[in-house]
């Protein structure tokens, strides 16, 4: 074997022993890191591809309690990835590619081929964005079509784009479009919106914002970059085109929690089962938080919530097993 391969094979080989593996980075991993921390664990946290998750494409985050004046979701993620190190957490920007919770103590693989073992699992690794599934959306992706406004609404300045979705989420990146982009045009699949009424409220009263409703988009039209759209009215059957250079996507999760199918209960949509009021799952010692296990609240104070729940969680098994 030539220097190179000894190298390969020594780095694929590296092994840490911790006490408390977090795996995942937005409000649910810094908050477990932070009791974590504080209860004596030396966490270690693999942020994921987007530390800070979710909420680093979100724009003002109002509703999260402490901030009177509200924050964005980045400034939010800062201030708690700041927290997370000032007491004793180690954070590695990486993926999580494999785990073997065989137990009792836990292995887990990240993507450059360290091997961890813990006894005790946090898993907060939230959820990532749906896509339509319709002809020109992934062929245009980053070429005018995007799951984050805030990321991308920059590059649509005084453009016209169109959003599609009807829930918290699509209301407030088209107020947030609004802002930057000539016209929006809002593209709800039914006759009223999920969103909040205040969100609901601040769509409807910004003038450059057309709600279409009971539509539904079939293509995204373009060669090299996003043209247009062709929409459906699933009521009247017509279509149309609509000329836009943007085209969002707001219509929900899904739960990153692929890697632990193997190991973990999920349900149908392959959320975390935990014991209810808990962070348990069926594994002793794998601890679940966020939106990876919770489908119904998905907000950044039940995120932190369950964090904490998580870090509780695993600090008590450690101390009861002796581990
Ligand atoms: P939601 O699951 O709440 O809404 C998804 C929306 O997308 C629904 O209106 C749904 O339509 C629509 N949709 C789904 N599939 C399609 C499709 N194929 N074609 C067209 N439309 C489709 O997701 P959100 O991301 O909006 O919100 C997630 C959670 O985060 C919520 O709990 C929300 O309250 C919260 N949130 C809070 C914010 C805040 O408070 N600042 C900001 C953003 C999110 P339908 O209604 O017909 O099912």
């Amino acid at each position: 074997m030539n220097a190179v391969g000894c190298l390969t094979v020594t780095f694929a080989l590296t092994m840490e022993q911790v006490k408390c593996l977090i795996i995942g980075s937005g409000p649910a991993g810094y908050t477990a890191a932070i009791y974590a921390a504080r209860a004596g664990l030396k966490p270690l946290m693999y942020t994921g591809m987007q530390p800070g998750g979710q909420l680093m494409t979100t724009t003002e985050v109002e509703n999260y309690p402490g901030y009177p004046h509200g924050r964005t979701g980045p400034e939010m993620m800062d201030d708690l990835r700041e927290q997370a190190l000032r007491f004793d957490t180690e954070i590695r920007q990486e993926m999580i590619v494999k785990v073997d919770f065989t137990g009792p103590i836990h292995k887990a693989w990240s993507e450059s081929g360290t091997e961890i073992h813990a006894p005790a699992v946090v898993i907060a690794t939230g959820a990532s964005a749906k896509w339509l599934g319709i002809p020109g959306e992934e062929r245009l992706q980053n070429a005018g079509v995007s799951a984050c406004a805030v990321c991308d609404g920059f590059f649509f300045r005084k453009q016209e784009v169109a959003i599609v979705g009807a829930g918290d989420t699509a209301a407030e990146e088209a107020t947030y479009l609004a802002k930057i982009c000539s016209k929006v045009h809002l593209l709800v699949r039914r006759d009223e919106m999920r969103a909040s009424k205040i969100m609901q409220e601040r769509v409807l009263a910004t003038p450059n914002i057309e709600v279409h409703w009971n539509t539904e988009t079939e293509e995204v039209l373009g060669a090299e970059g996003v043209e247009g759209i062709r929409i459906r009215n699933n009521k009247t059957g017509v279509v149309s085109e609509l000329p836009v250079t943007g085209f969002f996507v707001a219509i929900g999760h899904k739960p990153n929690t692929d890697v632990f199918a193997d190991w973990l209960t999920l349900d149908e949509t392959g959320y975390i089962i935990t014991t209810p009021g808990r962070s348990l799952t069926n594994i002793p010692g794998v601890f679940a938080s966020g939106d990876a296990q919770d489908k119904i609240y998905r907000q950044a104070v039940t995120a932190a919530g369950t964090g904490c729940m998580a870090a509780l969680d695993a600090e008590r098994y450690i101390t009861e097993h002796g581990l």
